[in-house]
């Protein structure tokens, strides 16, 4: 090794003796008669000292060190006069009798402090001097702990852990694929997997019994901060199991990282169904961190002469506790806020429960003290508390109200960060209907199962079918999702018939696994966690990208390589196909 100790771990007890270094110059100082250099490498900063007096020639060469210079320094440990109890290496500094610049550098486009000044584009371009920064090495490092602990647990559990092909053919996740095409076959061409679906559920067919895998996956989407058109995850999949045995198993493994990774005990998740998540938060995944649930209001506001009343599918509120105090311009702020296309409700109206038992609202024209009273009191509010009330189209209001819920639980730091409260969201509907294609989608995917009590449903009313599918839900993202699958030929095609496939297509695109069910497939489900989002949750991070070393930006592109990027004419031509003339 080019070196006896890293630069994180020498202290007082290492004093006097003679140790060689490797690292980067994080900073340097001239301090009269002395220079001080801070060597930085993975494990963190040790100082080195060059006095004048001692060696002249040596220092002076320190001085001409540059930032970010990558060095061999040799030397002897000694207490420091100055200490820096903040760091571990802080009581000790090396004495450097003798150096070896191993490469320049350029100076860095930007400061590899925690606080940079580099601006997002510039540090994408730079990622490897961003991957020097603390911040992001501690994410990676949490990266790291999770999938090990990860395959600990799976592993320790009995799962064994299998690779799927990439190159494969469609499983549609509801995302648009891509495409790779085959210079073998002429005019053909592999998907790329939005996960390995069918490939697990084969793997059950052939008796693995309990599968996991670690994987990337690619959808072709719009991207946003929890987005990416490659991301990983814990993929799982189980035989002879019903959804109890999977919730608990997968309950286990979220426990298990809690434990190992933040070293919180989390007790039983709390299960709700998708029906009660809609109607209580507005959202299938409700941040339960705190209360403010939606409380529906139709027998109550209705009939008073009130025309947005009268006139919606659904009136609903919210109560923010101690809020009465809301002045006219904060109430029109956030009026004007929910106005905003992206919430796009149509208004908002407010009740004040003043701390003096006054009541004023903006129905007072409609309204009388007892109706608004008997508002209040379906709420349980106490003097010094806030109404909101929105008023439409039920699914409409409720994602709006949803989104207020948020925001209030922000500005009122109710979404306190280091505190999780995981729950599980069970019972979804099998299908969305899309308007504009006129047909069903499954809202999982095609494979998930119905629940047993409501097959029949399937040829009388498919959009009230319920599917025996769940997610786990943490403060309010969605981290995970599974089902039981079909394991039955004929009600799968049933499915894809219900999905609006002809019975070629579904042949064609899926006859490998309506196949597979003919030999003897077991019963199973499994599950997916998204695991960029995983660690960004428990990493306390915004993006999803600052966990991935080598992310994409917003448009799709890794702007350090440079890429996508266009082909040579000979590999258009290898491969067979030819670009569009614009
Ligand atoms: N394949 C599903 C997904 O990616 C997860 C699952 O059903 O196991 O969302």
């Amino acid at each position: 090794m080019l070196r006896t100790q890293t630069c994180g771990e020498l202290n007082l007890q290492h004093v006097g003796q003679n140790v060689t270094l490797c690292g980067w110059v994080n900073r340097s100082r001239d301090m009269g008669g002395m220079t001080f250099i801070d060597l930085r490498d993975r494990y963190g900063i040790t100082q080195l000292v060059f006095n004048i007096t001692s060696n002249a020639a040596l220092c002076m060469e320190a001085r001409k060190l540059g930032r970010e210079f990558v060095l061999s320094a040799k030397g002897i440990v000694a207490e420091r006069s100055n200490k820096n109890l903040k760091i571990p290496t802080g009581e000790i500094e090396i004495n450097i009798e003798s150096f070896e610049i191993l490469n320049p550098s350029k100076i860095p486009p930007f400061t590899i402090e925690d606080e940079t000044d580099g601006g997002e584009e510039l540090r994408m371009k730079y990622r490897y001097l961003d991957l020097r920064r603390t911040v992001n090495k501690k994410n990676l490092e949490l990266r790291h702990k999770m999938s090990i602990e990860t395959r600990n647990y799976l592993n320790s559990q009995g799962f064994i852990e299998i690779e799927t092909p990439v190159l494969i053919k469609s499983t549609p996740e509801g995302a648009r694929d891509f495409v790779v095409p085959s210079r073998m076959n002429p005019g053909q061409f592999y998907a790329l997997p939005q996960s390995p679906q069918t490939f697990k559920q084969l793997l059950m067919i052939a008796g693995f019994d309990r599968y996991f895998q670690i994987v990337k996956c690619f959808r072709d989407e719009d991207l946003r901060a929890d987005r990416q058109l490659e991301f990983t995850q814990i993929d799982c999949e189980m035989s002879f199991v019903t959804r109890e045995d999977i919730l608990n198993t997968f309950e286990g493994l979220a426990r298990h990282l809690f434990k190992a990774v933040k070293n919180l005990d989390v007790p039983t998740f709390p299960r709700m169904t998708y029906q009660e998540a809609m109607a209580e938060y507005g959202s299938d995944k409700p941040d339960i961190r705190f209360g403010m649930k939606l409380t529906e209001l139709n027998d109550l506001a209705k009939g008073k002469g009130f025309r947005v009343f009268d006139e919606a599918e659904l009136v609903v509120g919210i109560c923010a506790e101690g809020c009465s105090e809301y002045t006219r311009k904060q109430l029109d702020e956030l009026t004007e806020w929910v106005k905003r296309p992206q919430t796009g409700a149509a208004g908002l109206i407010y009740i004040k429960y003043g701390k003096d038992s006054s009541i004023k609202s903006s129905i007072d024209k409609f309204f009388s003290p007892v109706d608004l009273t008997a508002i209040i009191q379906r709420f349980n509010s106490k003097p010094g508390d806030l109404l909101f009330i929105m008023a439409g189209p039920k699914e409409k209001t409720r994602f709006a109200m949803n989104d207020l819920r948020l925001e209030m639980g922000n500005r009122l730091g109710l979404r306190k960060s280091g505190e999780f409260k995981p729950l599980w969201v069970t019972h979804f509907p099998l299908l969305e209907w899309n308007d504009e294609a006129r047909r069903f989608y499954a809202m999982h995917h095609p494979f998930t199962s119905p629940l047993p009590e409501d097959i029949p449903l399937l040829d009388t009313d498919p959009g009230a079918v319920r599917a025996n599918a769940y997610d786990l839900v943490i403060n309010g993202v969605e981290i995970g999702g599974g089902s039981i699958r079909i394991h039955n030929k004929e009600l799968q095609q049933k499915m894809f018939k219900v999905l609006g496939f002809t019975d070629e297509n579904a042949q064609d695109q899926f006859g490998f696994l309506m196949n597979a069910f003919e030999y003897g497939a077991p019963p199973h489900g499994g599950i997916a966690f998204g695991f960029d989002r995983w660690c960004t949750i428990f990493g306390g991070g915004d993006s999803i990208r600052d966990y991935i070393a080598f992310p994409k930006n917003n448009a799709g592109r890794d702007v350090m390589i440079d890429t996508p990027a266009g082909i040579s004419d000979e590999q258009w031509k290898e491969l067979n196909i030819k670009p569009l003339k614009p």
